[in-house]
């Protein structure tokens, strides 16, 4: 078993349970890519199994702190399971799920969502990756399904070292998936859609959306950022007389649409709005529309904090721009999904916004991600998603 050696001192995040070794923090040792190796402080005590990535400034992830376990298939066996059993305890009423959260679920670079009878996991470390095989056994064994689509085609897999690649891993069937959220039906490309598919982490908060804007009695509803209209389907599922679906993806508005149709919404009802949402913000404002409620919820602007500049500005520069479109009584849910932008720093950035705009609101909810995306007390970095529920005075 091949091991590495911390620098001196460089111990305390492995201490602490932080599942990452930082390149800078490595005094000697390597491994090929994926393969296991024993963590061990300068003065040579176990600190943990890990996966050596000889790519990745993250140069190995963390599979246990227990030096008597040990790493092979059973032990991915145990892990997918307790993740899976975690949802099960979580009892969502819903046949799509995110069923292992990556380093929150003690798999570091994993991420599987079950559609329905389908599974659609990403493979985005190298230790994951070694490991595939094995992986996919498990996922099968224990959901009991037979189908798993992979889509490890994300840029991160480039940090590792790691070839874009997707397809069937097992089994076959339709890529076209038909899910219920909320008892509304959506249909999820796995070949092709965002990510392994769908948005599962906004689950909850669009069921929120829903009856804040039945609540409300909003009316008109600007959905920015629609990707395949989630919100949309429920602001009109709350109520709403007119929805308007930004994105910049045209299959995205086109599955909107069709997401609408699907549910027996009015299709009169809906209008989508294929451009980029900074410019469509401003347009509107100059048309002088004015909206009851306002979803943002844009990509990723800063995937690390040294990004976190930068991206302030563009969150900031949008949510002013929404503050002014909102009409009085309005309802803002807006949303960072970044993980290099912390929940108090979006909070700050959202209320300079408000002060440019000469809008001031009440904050009806801090939002996070669906519970089925885990974070751990000890990996703050996992907690990506948050949002605030805004009701302008
Ligand atoms: N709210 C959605 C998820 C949004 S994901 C849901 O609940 O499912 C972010 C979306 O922003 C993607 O669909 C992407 O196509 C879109 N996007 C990215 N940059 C954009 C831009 N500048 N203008 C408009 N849409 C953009």
């Amino acid at each position: 078993m091949k091991s590495i050696r911390l620098r001196p001192g460089r111990e305390r995040s492995l201490l602490r349970r932080h599942p990452w070794v930082f390149e800078g923090s490595i005094e000697k040792g390597r491994a090929d890519p994926g393969e296991t190796v024993r963590v061990d402080t300068h003065d040579g005590k176990f600190l943990a199994w890990a996966a050596y990535s000889p790519s990745s400034m993250i140069r190995a992830r963390t599979w246990s702190f227990d030096e008597q376990e040990r790493i092979d298939a059973a032990f991915f066996e145990r892990r997918v399971q307790a993740a899976v059993a975690m949802r099960a305890r979580l009892a969502i009423q819903s046949d799509a799920v995110r069923l292992v959260h990556g380093e929150a679920d003690g798999l570091p670079g994993l991420i599987v969502d079950r559609y329905a009878d389908t599974l659609s996991a990403q493979f985005l470390s190298s230790g994951v990756e070694r490991w595939k095989g094995a992986i996919a056994d498990a996922l099968l064994s224990i959901t009991g399904l037979t189908k798993l689509y992979e889509r490890s085609d994300a840029s991160v897999r480039a940090l590792e070292g790691l070839a874009p690649t997707s397809g069937w891993l097992r089994g076959e069937g339709p890529t076209d998936i038909a899910i219920h959220e909320h008892g509304w039906q959506l249909s999820v490309d796995v070949a092709h859609g965002h990510k392994t598919g769908y948005y599962l982490d906004q689950r909850d908060n669009r069921r929120l959306f829903c009856d804040a804007v039945r609540r409300f009695g909003c009316a008109r509803v600007l959905n920015c950022y629609s990707y395949t209209g989630g919100f949309s389907v429920a602001a009109l599922a709350g109520g709403a007389q007119e929805v308007v679906s930004v994105d910049s993806s045209a299959p995205a508005l086109a599955a909107a649409s069709e997401h609408v149709r699907l549910n027996g919404l009015d299709e009169t009802r809906h209008r989508t709005l294929d451009a980029d949402v900074n410019a469509s913000l401003r347009s509107l404002a100059q048309e002088g529309q004015r909206f009851d409620a306002i979803v943002l919820d844009p990509p990723k602007f800063a995937p690390t904090a040294s990004h976190a500049e930068r991206a302030a500005r563009a969150y900031k520069d949008i949510n002013r721009l929404a503050f002014g479109l909102l009409a009085p009584g309005g309802l803002l849910f807006t949303f960072s999904c970044s993980g290099g932008v912390s929940a108090e720093l979006f909070h700050k950035i959202v209320a300079g916004a408000g002060i440019d705009a000469g809008v001031d609101g009440y904050l009806l909810q801090r939002l996070e991600a669906s519970s089925d995306h885990p974070t751990t007390v000890n990996f703050p970095e996992g907690e990506y998603l948050k949002g605030l529920a805004i009701l302008r005075r």
